[in-house]
C-alpha cells in the first residue's frame, strides 16, 4: 500500500466511524470499558504535556502548531493558557468539533483550526506537537512526516507514538489473532532509536521523555529541542 492509500483510508476512518469513536473517547459521555481505559491514557499524555509546557513559564504569546489536532484536547487548554494555536487536522469532523469545544469553553479566534494533512503544512512555530498520529502509519512514512514536523520547528517538536517493545508486539499478534468486531485503521508501532535518529539528523537533541501505559493504551512522548 503506498502513502497516498494510508492517508485517504487515515482521512475517510476519521470522518466517519472513528470520528464517532475517537469523538466520544476525548470526551466526558459514557464509554465501554475498553475506551474508558484508553480516554484516561490519553488524559495522561496530555496532562503530562500539559506539565512540561506550563513548568516552562513561557507559554503566553508563544506559537504552537498542534499537528493532528483531533478534537482539540491539548489545543484548547494551551490557548486557554495564553499560547498561539495553530490545530489543524487531516478530517474536517475532528476539526469540526475541535471548533465547537474552543466556543464552547470560550475561544473565540485562538486556537485557529485548519483542515490539513501534516505534510502539507508550511510556516515556522516555536513549537510543533504531534501526539498520537504516527500510529497511523508505517515507518517510512511516519519517519519522513517527522523530517517534515521538525523543518517547521524554529525550537521544539513534541512527538508520541507507541512504541515497538516485545511486549506490545505480542499483544498486537494476538489481537491480529482474535480481531475485535469493531473496525479500526492498522495501529503502527515505531522504534524509538530509529525515531531519535532521524530527529538528531534533523538538529534536534532530545530534553524530556514520558511513557504513558494503561491496560489498552500505550504512547511514549518525546521533546526534542534544536540545539
Ligand atoms: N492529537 C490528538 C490528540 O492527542 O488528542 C488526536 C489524536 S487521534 C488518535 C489521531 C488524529 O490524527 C486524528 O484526529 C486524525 O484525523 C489525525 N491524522 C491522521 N493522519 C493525519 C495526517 N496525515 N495529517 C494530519 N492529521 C492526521
Amino acid at each position: 500500500m503506498n502513502g497516498t492509500d494510508d492517508k485517504t483510508e487515515v482521512r475517510d476512518y476519521f470522518n466517519a466511524t472513528g470520528f464517532d469513536r475517537w469523538r466520544r473517547i476525548y470526551g466526558d459521555g459514557d464509554v465501554n470499558k475498553v475506551q474508558l481505559d484508553i480516554r484516561a491514557g490519553h488524559q495522561q499524555t496530555v496532562d503530562t504535556l500539559l506539565g512540561w509546557l506550563r513548568a516552562d513559564g513561557n507559554l503566553s504569546g508563544l506559537t504552537i502548531c498542534d499537528a493532528g489536532c483531533g478534537v482539540g484536547s491539548l489545543s484548547i487548554p494551551l490557548a486557554q493558557d495564553g499560547a498561539i494555536l495553530f490545530s489543524s487536522d487531516i478530517s474536517e469532523k475532528m476539526v469540526g468539533e475541535g471548533r465547537e469545544r474552543a466556543v464552547a469553553a470560550g475561544l473565540r479566534d485562538n486556537p485557529t483550526f485548519s483542515v490539513s494533512d501534516l505534510e502539507e503544512l508550511t510556516g515556522s512555530y516555536h513549537t510543533v506537537v504531534c501526539l498520537d498520529v504516527l500510529i497511523h502509519y508505517p515507518s517510512d512514512q511516519a519517519m519522513d512526516m517527522i523530517k517534515h514536523l521538525a523543518s517547521l520547528a524554529e525550537h521544539r517538536l513534541v512527538l508520541s507514538f507507541a512504541p515497538k517493545t516485545f511486549l506490545l508486539t505480542l499483544l498486537k499478534k494476538v489481537g491480529e489473532f482474535f480481531p475485535g468486531p469493531s473496525k479500526t485503521t492498522r495501529a503502527y508501532q515505531h522504534r524509538e532509536a530509529d525515531i531519535i535518529r532521524v530527529l538528531e539528523g534533523c538538529g534536534l537533541m532530545i530534553e524530556r521523555s514520558a511513557m504513558t501505559s494503561t491496560r489498552f493504551y500505550f504512547s511514549r512522548m518525546l521533546e526534542a529541542v534544536r540545539k
